[in-house]
């Protein structure tokens, strides 16, 4: 048996957070088994699919690096098969036109609420005659197709990360809806119908979604049945819950992967991250890995049941690790863009090599690629901000002359790292002065800061722009 998986998002929304951990769990499970991940793009929600959701998903599943191997499918172009498949099972007797109106639909929920029961539609056009049924449509009255639910199933089956799971048919809220009226008699399918038929037709053969759709597969369950098809397996993996344990939501901040994105997170460290939401390698000591590393040892029996607590600090420190180890290049690359979109213009090419020092410069302490741009400033503008401690290094004793000593040391001379040591030595031993003092007088008077990354190599790369003396000048008045 080959394996086939898919990842069903709906296009409401952009690419959302428990989506992509879903689409991640879907394309290891498919690589581990060297089978096929489908991606299948379920816009039956006329209303609130939009064509920018869509691109926003697809783009984002790419920038992931969670590539499919077929699709995406659009439902909307498929509207043919689940009507074939709906009147199929009208013409079983397995569903039928249900005529209810929503206010009786409402008086029915009031009555249940009054006698404190759940609310559940009553199968009341379970069994229409014909007669009744020309006597609604003579009425006017609209109709949607429901399947039957025997209230006296039992509906098990064996979930990959759950266990042993039952349904009460009759707790399944009544024979369901799969279809809402179209001039053709038949309907406009539903979600927990054309998932079905797609699952079907595509030959899926393990589901994995999220835990909320646990209801829906008990109903699911019954669909494959009424079709005599054979039932996949189900993986319903754990909710991603905030620190607080509830579910992680847009209160949280970010949900969606384009918003990551944009705060600096790598793909790389984003899609191990959320690897790890619910998962552990056998060997839980090893926390960074690539998906293919990740595909090769993945299975369920070592995803949580459990929530999965989505922890800020730990994705900084792997997204770090991350942008440390990257080749510089590679990162001039990715940090271009975050500078481009704070307003600076980058012409040709001829500022890459100073870029690229400028990104080694920065790079061990970095942390989220967006850093880049406030680290960055420094060198990009001439106004420097000087920061409070930065005031008040420069204002003690003797500052001023030190400061003064270097520019006369460094002259006209063009600075390099090992003339950039003699001047601080001279210094030193001229003014009389600690070294202390002398390299943080220089770094508050050069960076408007009193910590950062190393002072000599940041002073070289002021230099070679001209920026180096103006800065000495003004601190040291
Ligand atoms: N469209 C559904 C969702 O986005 C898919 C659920 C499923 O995987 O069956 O939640």
């Amino acid at each position: 048996m080959t394996v086939r998986v898919r990842i069903a998002p709906s296009p409401t929304g952009n690419l959302h957070i428990g989506t992509a951990r879903t689409a991640v769990f879907n394309w290891l499970f498919a690589r581990h088994h060297d089978g096929q991940f489908i991606l299948r793009v379920e816009d039956t929600d006329l209303e609130r699919s939009r064509p920018e959701y869509t691109e926003n998903i697809t783009a984002g599943l790419r920038w992931l690096g969670l590539n499919w191997d077929e699709g995406p499918f659009f439902q909307t172009q498929r509207l043919d098969l689940y009507k074939q498949a709906v009147q199929k099972l009208l013409e079983q007797g397995l569903a039928y036109r249900c005529y209810t109106t929503s206010e009786e639909l409402e008086a029915m929920r009031e009555a249940q609420k009054a006698k404190n029961e759940a609310p559940r539609y009553d199968n009341r056009h379970r069994h229409l005659t014909p007669e009744q049924e020309a006597a609604f449509q003579a009425e006017g009255r609209s109709f949607v197709i429901r399947f039957q639910i025997p209230d006296d199933r039992e509906i098990t089956w064996n979930d990959l990360v759950r266990g042993p799971m039952s349904w009460q048919g009759s707790d399944l809220g009544g024979d369901m809806v799969i279809a809402r009226a179209t001039a053709d008699g038949i309907g406009q399918p539903l979600y927990n119908f054309a998932v079905v038929i797609d699952d079907m037709d595509m030959q899926i053969t393990h589901v994995i979604r999220g835990e909320d759709h646990i209801a829906n597969t008990a109903k699911q369950i019954l669909l494959y049945e009424a079709f005599a098809a054979k039932v996949p397996e189900f993986a319903h993996t754990p909710l991603i819950l905030n620190m607080e344990g509830r579910k992680l939501s847009k209160r949280d901040g970010v949900t969606s992967i384009s918003d990551f994105q944009k705060m600096g997170f790598t793909a790389e460290a984003l899609v191990n991250y959320m690897t790890l939401l619910g998962w552990s390698p056998p060997d839980s000591t090893q926390e960074i890995f690539t998906l293919a590393d990740a595909a090769t040892k993945f299975g369920f029996e070592r995803v949580n049941k459990a929530g999965a607590k989505f922890d800020w600090a730990k994705l900084d420190w792997l997204n770090s690790q991350y942008i440390h180890a990257m080749p510089v290049d590679k990162l001039t690359d990715l940090v271009i863009p975050y500078w481009e979109e704070a307003g600076y213009k980058f012409t040709d090419g001829r500022e890459r090599p100073w870029l690229e020092q400028l990104v080694s410069l920065i790079q061990p302490s970095m942390t989220r690629l967006l850093d880049a741009v406030e680290m960055g400033q420094l060198f990009f503008t001439d106004f420097l901000e000087m920061g409070a401690e930065a005031v008040t290094q420069l204002q003690q004793e003797g500052v001023s002359a030190t400061l003064e000593a270097i520019l006369t040391a460094l002259g006209s001379q063009t600075l390099s790292a090992d003339n950039a040591q003699e001047i601080i030595k001279q210094v030193v031993k001229q003014q009389n002065v600690k070294k202390g003092l002398v390299m943080r007088s220089l770094r508050a008077a050069l960076t408007g800061e009193v910590h950062g990354p190393d002072l000599i190599q940041s002073w070289l790369l002021l230099h070679e722009i001209g920026l180096d003396k103006v800065r000495l000048e003004k601190a040291k008045s």
